[in-house]
């Protein structure tokens, strides 16, 4: 059967692909394959090994009469027509579980780059501007002690609220759900929206992409949040409005953002955000650590290895949301 890669990976992890199937893999590892060249190649394809920068949508699949398993090298899977996908029998797996760790430890280094100005303190070096110490030159809010609150306390967020138990935080988090575990065990608080809003130095979103989850935070959230507050988005940018992060950014009515996705990717170094000395924004790297990365690909390709032998994905997306 054939197999569609859209993405570069090594040899090591296609070994089982290539042994059972003829795999025609896209020849970059930076570039996106172009969708012209996809279409053309789904044509006859009975699965697809996939990321986050490809549409998943009815227009690939009406090329793909033969489609049995699309297989994202990603947790998210909000580029992917779920819905369409089931009603054509097509398989969908996913990739939860062994970035949680690496996603974490990024969303933490953004609240730590944040908080302390990691940045711009690095600036002063590069721009030959580091005179003397000061009692209160670039000091920052603390992290530790500090209060944090998790929105989307899932597999990544228990990992972030763990680790922001290491540095002593108060941890509040919301949900749609409560996890008494949870509490229990990292002795997180479950709190309203607007509470965890209200009373937290540092915002953290870590919720899926959704219909309900579209810019969830914007004007009305931030008029919420502390003018000291740092929000942090390592979960999808289109959770977020744009425009009134700016804002609440450009008149300093929150303290900063630490972004690693943003509403369109890839940005340019002119997107608004960009002008805010405020803003540490990363290109959307929260999983890539290198035996991360290999896990998922390794996971993407297997789930393909047993939807085309008939079996059940060890990691299936059954619904949206
Ligand atoms: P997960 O285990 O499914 O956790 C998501 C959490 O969000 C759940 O606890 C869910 O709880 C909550 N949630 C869903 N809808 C919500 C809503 N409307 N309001 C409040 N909370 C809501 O997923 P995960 O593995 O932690 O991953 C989370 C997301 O991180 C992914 O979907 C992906 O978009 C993003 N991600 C980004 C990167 C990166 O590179 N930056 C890497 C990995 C993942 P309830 O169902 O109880 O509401």
């Amino acid at each position: 059967m054939k197999v569609v890669v859209t993405r570069k990976l090594p040899d090591s992890i296609l070994h089982q692909l290539r042994e059972e199937h003829e795999v025609m893999m896209w020849k970059h590892e930076n570039e996106v394959m172009p969708r012209d060249l996809l279409l053309e190649e789904v044509k006859d394809a009975d699965a697809l090994l996939t990321n986050l920068t490809d549409d998943i949508n009815v227009e690939l699949y009406e090329h793909a009469p033969n489609l049995k398993v699309v297989s994202t090298m990603a947790v998210g899977y909000d580029n992917i027509d779920i819905e369409e996908a089931r009603k054509r029998g097509i398989k969908v797996g996913h990739t939860p579980g062994v970035l949680t760790d690496a996603t974490a430890d990024l969303t933490f280094a953004l609240i730590l780059a944040c908080g302390r100005g990691l940045v711009g303190a690095m600036d002063v070096i590069r721009k030959d501007e580091w005179k003397s110490w000061g009692p209160f030159y670039l000091t920052g809010p603390e992290v530790s002690g500090a209060t944090i609150g998790i929105i989307g306390m899932g597999r990544i967020g228990e990992a972030v609220a763990k680790r922001a138990a290491g540095f002593s935080m108060n941890i509040l988090y919301h949900n749609r759900s409560r996890k008494k575990e949870a509490e229990a065990t990292l002795g997180a608080t479950y709190v309203s929206m607007e509470e965890l809003l209200q009373k937290s130095d540092y915002v953290v979103l870590l919720a899926p992409s959704t219909p309900e989850t579209n810019k969830m935070i914007g004007r009305e959230q931030f008029d919420q949040m502390k003018k000291t507050a740092i929000f942090i988005n390592t979960s999808r940018g289109t959770n977020v409005d744009e425009e009134a992060l700016y804002d609440v950014l450009s008149n300093q009515q929150i303290y900063a953002a630490g972004l690693d996705v943003f509403e369109q990717e890839p940005i340019s170094a002119n997107h608004p955000l960009m002008s805010l000395s405020n803003v540490t924004a990363l290109p959307h790297i929260g999983s890539a650590a290198i035996d991360t990365r290999m896990k998922m690909a390794q996971m993407a390709a297997d789930h393909i290895v047993e939807g085309l032998a008939g079996r059940n994905l060890s990691h299936e997306v059954k619904r949206k949301g």
